[in-house]
């Protein structure tokens, strides 16, 4: 299917053709930091299937063992874009699914890294949701970041 995205600010957009049966949900340490969320949900594209506009910054996070990774962001407002090959042209993105319009349609198929996942990330379904984000008593007098 064919998706578009952007960061938060605009600087960076770009479509691509992808296909949705391969979005992961990853508990990885790492996702875990670099997202600032629980885990973070990854849509793996080969890199001439993506149309980028604008120039994300790169962090080259090198793993454990050795492998480096390039982690693309928005110099301007810190989205996390994607994250590929450091050394070499990519081959594929590893594009982040929060910055992708159809996000809502693109389920994920399987989840990795459950060794470090949140105890209670599989529980999320019997906390209580709310519409919006300030009805909760919770949030108050906090406000969303
Ligand atoms: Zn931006
Ligand atoms: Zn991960």
């Amino acid at each position: 299917m064919q998706i578009t995205g952007q960061c938060h600010c605009g600087a960076i957009s770009f479509t691509a053709l992808v296909d949705p049966s391969r979005v992961i949900v990853c508990h990885c340490a790492d996702c875990q930091v670099f997202s600032g969320a629980p885990f973070r949900a990854v849509l793996p594209v080969p890199a001439e299937q993506v149309q980028l506009t604008g120039t994300p910054t790169h962090y080259v996070k090198v793993a454990a063992s050795g492998n480096r990774r390039v982690q693309a962001f928005c110099p301007a407002c810190g989205t996390q874009l994607y994250a590929s090959e450091a050394d070499g042209p990519p081959k594929l993105l590893n594009l982040r699914l929060g910055c992708v319009a159809e996000r809502e349609q693109l389920t994920p198929s399987v989840q990795i890294w459950g060794v470090s996942a949140m105890p209670w990330a599989g529980a999320l379904e019997a906390v209580p949701l709310h519409r919006e984000g300030m009805a909760s008593p919770l949030m108050q007098p906090h406000a969303p970041g």
